[in-house]
């Protein structure tokens, strides 16, 4: 879900982290270990390289080979409510996180369309208006 941090509250950088202590630093989803490196593929499966202590020592892995991604984790929403109730928080990878938020983006960019749609329509009947008067 697109939010700034500041959403997220005061105690979030706690909660975050109880959740991904909760976790055990994996993915709910695929199960897959923060700073782990290897290569998603698209159908979802993720083949691992290895599981770096740090996400230096994943970024310098990573760049050694080719097409290697380094994977984060997220504290999730979900259900896309910010009150932060723990058991609606999990961790997420990044293609998982995505993949939980595209229907709420693809929703967002919907009635984004619509409203600029509405206001052009609206601007447009307000010209027609001036120019019958
Ligand atoms: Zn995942």
């Amino acid at each position: 879900m697109p939010f700034r941090k500041a959403d997220y509250g005061p105690e979030w950088d706690r909660i975050k982290k109880r959740i991904l202590e909760r976790e055990g630093y994996r993915c709910r989803m695929c199960g897959v270990k923060r700073y782990s490196v290897g290569v998603r593929h698209k159908d979802g499966r993720f083949t691992l390289h290895i599981e770096a202590a740090s996400y230096e020592e994943a970024r310098r892995y990573a760049r050694d080979g080719g097409g290697l991604i380094v994977v984060k984790l997220a504290v999730a929403h979900l259900n896309h409510d910010l009150s932060n109730h723990e058991q609606f928080l999990t961790a997420l990878c990044d293609y998982h996180h995505l993949k939980h938020d595209q229907p709420q983006h693809t929703e967002n960019a919907k009635k984004t369309r619509e409203a600029k749609k509405q206001e052009l329509q609206k601007g447009l009947w307000e010209e027609s208006d001036a120019v019958l008067i």
